[in-house]
């Protein structure tokens, strides 16, 4: 009988809306990424669908494209990204979910954020593969997420790639939207160092303090959606997983684009 290689879970940062049109190291990165990969179908947990009650999955035959940002150039909203829907597999979702103690729903009318299909799409331009997207619970704590991260793991010994996406300092206050390569932040750097260091633990634990702990935690993260992916990829982290850093540095002054990847 053939095995399917594990495929990997990771952190990616979506940065601004604009990635979706723009080339740069951050999107090369994403397409030689997603090229290296054969994963059968692709599970996201974004920062940008948060839903209180049982934990959501997506779950329509051809999920439509949620375009939840205002403000950008027009060709943003006409971009497509025809992936199917898988609704066994988000049957499936919900089932592990539950027997982990989690309430969870299928959910047959969501579509994909930007959260998620932006990286996605760069990673996967074939728009070939299935592609679900499981809710951020509100309210939730980051042992709740590794909850989650741990019961959908071993999916990933049987070609699920498992992804968090979202951004290490994330504040759209401070954020120079008319400077992609304005000089950083000496506070944003302070935090996003502070918590790569403890990335390679891939221990949940090590990090869910970061609110006490971490240096300029409040201004870095402002509100945890943007962060809380991280602990659902490192509750997903599977015995013999090595990180490996994706990309890592900042745009527009403060925005972490740090992404990585565990796998054995
Ligand atoms: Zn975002």
């Amino acid at each position: 009988m053939e095995t399917s290689p594990r495929l990997p879970a990771a952190f990616l940062a979506h940065g601004s809306p604009m990635l979706a049109v723009e080339e740069d190291g951050v999107t090369a990165m994403l397409r030689r990424w997603g090229g290296s990969l054969r994963p059968r179908a692709i599970v996201v947990v974004s920062a940008h669908w948060e839903a209180p009650g049982p934990v959501r999955i997506t779950a329509a035959e051809r999920p439509t494209l949620i375009y939840d940002f205002s403000g950008f150039p027009p060709e943003l909203y006409d971009l497509r990204y025809p992936s199917p829907g898988d609704p066994a597999l988000a049957a499936d979702l919900v089932k592990r979910l539950e027997s982990a103690g989690v309430k969870a729903a299928p959910d047959g009318r969501h579509g994909l954020d930007h959260g998620a299909w932006v990286p996605i799409r760069h990673a996967f331009p074939a728009a070939d593969l299935p592609m679900l997207e499981v809710s951020l619970p509100v309210p939730r704590s980051p042992e709740l997420l590794a909850q989650l991260g741990m019961a959908l793991a071993p999916l990933r010994e049987a070609g699920v790639l498992l992804v968090g996406s979202g951004g290490i300092v994330h504040n759209l206050r401070r954020v120079r939207l008319d400077d992609k390569d304005a000089p950083v932040d000496s506070w944003a750097r302070e935090f996003d160092t502070w918590v790569a260091g403890r990335i390679p633990s891939l221990d949940p634990v090590s990090l869910s303090g970061y609110r006490s702990e971490a240096p300029h935690a409040a201004e870095s993260v402002p509100t945890s959606e943007h962060f809380d992916p991280l602990f659902f990829v490192l509750g997903a982290a599977l015995p013999g997983d090595r990180p490996s850093t994706l990309v890592e540095g900042f745009q527009y002054g403060n925005l972490s684009m740090r992404s990585f990847a565990l796998s054995s």
